[in-house]
């Protein structure tokens, strides 16, 4: 993601503030413009409405916005919503229908982590056109959430995606809980944000691969999908770790089923332009493989240059996880990146560029 700058003071902003740490002023997601803006109250003529503190022309009225009521109500949220719109929930709120008990103390904190990564979600679906943030306000677009918690006596909550609706069991936001399994599941990386990109990759499979007729090409490179879904995974589960699974698999889950394996490295892709563009927007420059020593290159951001070229994303891909990494160590944390691209990996990664690439240009 890219970094944002207080309209009011310049200083830099994060995604996930409300209000700028620097001057004070108030921020809010504006969902038209994908960008963090400062903004200020319309005043007493329009209680309740907000407009972006710069930007727009003098002679052109200024759009007006209403805080999200998950913002409002909740302080769960930083998106704004249309002042023309019907709902009272932002673009990315109103495709959770099912939340926690909040009465739960604890329930609250982790919807509001869990929220956090869905909106960077909403973004980066957004920047490559799979959503859009100016859709008429009454269609529902992109996934649908239920962030559920597991209750004593009931069958546990599996994360997972059915039919357009993604399933998230909302202990995966507690640190230590995260933690365990992944330790449990031998996994190098678990997060929310992972979690919500690799269940986007199930509801984009039935869009991009089922509906636009390319299961043929998706069976030659992933294998046959057909294959019993449940009984895969829990042989993956009962056999472990494959021997090999870096030649053609982004990670050994991803040797499950190919739906996984699709989901895997369609979250990865996620993984990927959102990164790149984060080091494009701090300006960040790499003498990458290829290029002359002593000549670093900038890194393009994916979504400005228009994704066309796969090759390119990967060369400066590289590089900037390399960087990534060796600032982690410095650090004394592990690997950020935990990840090496086999050739079989990057040619399923090309196969999900192609079909993105394909949706926006259709779009
Ligand atoms: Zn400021
Ligand atoms: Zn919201
Ligand atoms: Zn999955």
């Amino acid at each position: 993601m890219r970094v944002f700058l207080c309209d009011h003071c310049g200083h830099p902003v994060f995604f996930e503030n409300v209000a700028c740490l620097h001057c004070g002023s108030a921020l809010a997601f504006l969902p038209d413009r994908l960008a963090l803006c400062a903004i200020e109250p319309v005043g007493a003529e329009a209680p309740g409405l907000w407009q972006p503190c710069g930007g727009a022309p003098a002679d052109e009225p200024r759009a007006r916005y209403r805080l999200c009521h998950n913002h409002a109500a909740l302080q769960a949220c930083n998106f704004a919503v249309n002042a023309s719109d019907v709902h009272t929930l932002c673009v990315s709120c109103r495709l959770t229908r099912l939340l926690p008990d909040l009465s739960v103390p604890a329930n609250h904190e982790r919807w509001y982590r869990i929220e956090v990564a869905k909106r960077r979600l909403y973004y980066t679906l957004a920047r490559l056109g799979l959503v859009s943030p100016s859709v008429s306000s009454h269609t529902l677009e992109g996934p649908v959430f239920e962030f559920l918690a597991d209750q004593p006596g009931a069958a546990p909550v599996l994360t997972g995606h059915s039919a357009g609706v993604i399933t998230l069991n909302v202990a995966e936001a507690d640190d230590d809980e995260r933690a365990r399994r992944r330790l449990a599941l031998h996994e190098p990386y678990r997060t929310l944000l992972g979690h919500l990109r690799h269940e986007s990759g199930h509801y984009y499979w039935d869009r991009l691969v089922l509906a636009d007729g390319h299961v043929p090409a998706f069976r030659d490179l992933f294998g046959d999908e057909s294959a019993d879904y449940a009984q895969a995974l829990e042989a993956h589960y009962a056999r472990g770790q494959p021997a090999q699974w870096q030649l053609q698999h982004v990670s050994a889950y991803a040797t499950a089923h190919p739906w996984e394996d699709w989901a895997e490295t369609w979250a990865h892709y996620l993984h990927m332009v959102d990164l790149l563009e984060t080091a494009a927007s701090y300006g960040v420059k790499l003498a990458l493989p290829g290029a002359s020593p002593g000549v670093p290159e900038g890194v393009d951001n994916p979504f400005e240059a228009g994704l066309s070229d796969f090759d390119q994303l990967v060369a400066q891909w590289i590089p900037v996880t390399l960087l990534l990494n060796s600032l982690n160590r410095s650090l004394g944390q592990n690997d950020a990146y935990p990840f090496a691209l086999s050739t079989g990996a990057l040619d399923k990664l090309r196969f999900v560029h192609d079909l993105i690439q394909a949706a926006r240009i259709r779009a």
